[in-house]
């Protein structure tokens, strides 16, 4: 059997569902083809199943949380930004609340009254959705999109890609939007996991795993060269390092990378050198481990870091070596983790990579490459930091191309 439409949206996660309720609301016909039984089901699980929808604060400064490629947001955020989309749910009776951290989720802490509105909204404005329809093929003949899925073929005027990542493939983001780009002729980038924790080789804080510290820098070196640094909150795991300050970072994380994390905020490693030969000196007798805990470093970390340089812990102050006290201060400033691994497909929370930016017009998020054929949401090559920034994007961008769509269609009309 096959159907014709004016707009099929492929993938029925919230980017996909957001522009189809938006595009249907301008009375244009819509179907969205869906994967699974049912659609949303990453958004299910988001903020662990509370839904961390976005961020508060100025929407200008969101730019600066999608890594490299924020500018190409400007234009969805700035048209439809958290204040909006914060608006778009209380007005349909699902509140919304701010954390004190600014991160925004549904009053009820309850992912499914977010989907559960979107799919209202969708069968208010008579989209029509079909489950359990995975997308096998994609093509565009004679200005005509065609659609195959694996119970039909449907035909239209134009088509949305909102396959999302490639990441927790069981909600079913497994990347075939890059597949179906790729068909289209876009280039799409290389991809990996974003948003997770990362293994490290040789790792000597396994017993300290549940440790967190806040705001600690952390330096990426590459093959000995310095790449990037990050600030943010870390937490020692059972395996490795974790935290929003890892996370965020991942996106940028390789295996075979070390990482050089300073364990004293705002302390360099001369700095932290001239403050603890003036320590010890003051201190007496005192013990070194007693001197170290006085940079709010807690004690079990201070054994191990001591243990880490092969020095007695019960050391005083004055015998410590100028040899040992550099390498005790290197490791406080720079502490080396070699990462062995990052969290893979199932684990990671967002796909680093998709389909080039360049190819796509940030203003409508059509393609540049054919026309009536849009991206929207994790396909494309955008990854934001935890907090609320990647729902954001999926709802920002979705809503440009349902604007765009209405442009396109009342042009044909008339
Ligand atoms: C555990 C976890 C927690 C998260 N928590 C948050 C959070 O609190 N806040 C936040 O901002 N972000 C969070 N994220 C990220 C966020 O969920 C995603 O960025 C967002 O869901 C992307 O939306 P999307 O619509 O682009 O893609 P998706 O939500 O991935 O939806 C894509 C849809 O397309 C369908 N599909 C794929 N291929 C096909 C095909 N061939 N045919 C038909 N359908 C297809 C899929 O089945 C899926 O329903 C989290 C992610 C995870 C994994």
């Amino acid at each position: 059997m096959s159907g014709d439409i004016s707009l099929i949206i492929v993938g029925g996660g919230p980017a996909g569902l957001f522009c189809a309720l938006q595009a249907a609301s301008e009375n244009i016909d819509v179907l969205v083809l869906e994967k699974k039984r049912s659609c949303g089901n990453k958004l299910l699980i988001s903020g662990s199943g509370q839904c961390n929808i976005t961020h508060d604060g100025e929407i200008r400064q969101f730019l600066l949380r999608y890594g490299d490629n924020g500018s190409f947001l400007k234009s969805s955020l700035m048209n439809f930004g958290n204040q909006d989309l914060i608006k778009f749910f209380n007005e349909r009776g699902v509140p919304l609340e701010i954390e004190p951290g600014g991160k925004v989720f549904p009053v009820s802490r309850k992912a499914s009254d977010i989907l559960d509105l979107l799919i209202h909204e969708c069968q208010r404005s008579r989209v029509k959705i079909k489950n359990s329809n995975p997308v096998t093929d994609v093509a565009y003949i004679n200005g005509r999109f065609q659609v195959t899925t694996s119970e039909d073929m449907n035909t239209s005027n134009y088509l949305v890609i909102a396959t999302g990542g490639e990441t927790y493939p069981a909600t079913g983001s497994t990347g075939d939007g890059f597949k179906f780009a790729s068909r289209f002729g876009h280039t799409v980038s290389d991809t990996g996991s974003a948003l997770t924790g990362i293994q490290v080789k040789d790792y000597r804080f396994s017993d300290l795993s549940g440790i967190s510290f806040a705001d600690l820098t952390i330096t990426l070196f590459r093959d000995g060269k310095k790449i990037k640094t990050h600030t943010g909150d870390i937490l020692f795991t059972h395996s490795g390092l974790s935290g929003p300050g890892i996370l965020d970072f991942s996106r940028y994380i390789r295996p075979g990378d070390t990482l050089k994390i300073s364990l004293t905020p705002g302390i360099d490693t001369r700095e932290m050198n001239e403050v603890l030969i003036k320590r010890i000196s003051e201190s007496g007798s005192k013990q070194l481990r007693t001197v170290l805990g006085g940079f709010d470093l807690p004690e079990r970390v201070v054994r191990r870091l001591l243990e880490l340089a092969n020095v007695d812990p019960d050391l005083t102050g004055p015998h410590l070596t100028k040899k040992d006290r550099i390498v005790i201060v290197d490791l406080i400033t720079a502490c080396p983790f070699e990462v062995s691994k990052l969290g893979g497909p199932e684990e990671a929370m967002a796909t680093w990579g998709g389909v080039s930016l360049s190819e796509i017009n940030p203003k409508t998020m059509e393609s540049r490459i054919v026309s009536g054929l849009f991206f929207v949401g994790e396909v494309l090559d955008i990854d934001g930091d935890t907090g609320g920034y990647n729902l954001q994007a999926a709802f920002s961008t979705a809503k440009l191309a349902a604007q765009r769509l209405r442009v396109l269609s009342e042009d044909v009309k008339n």
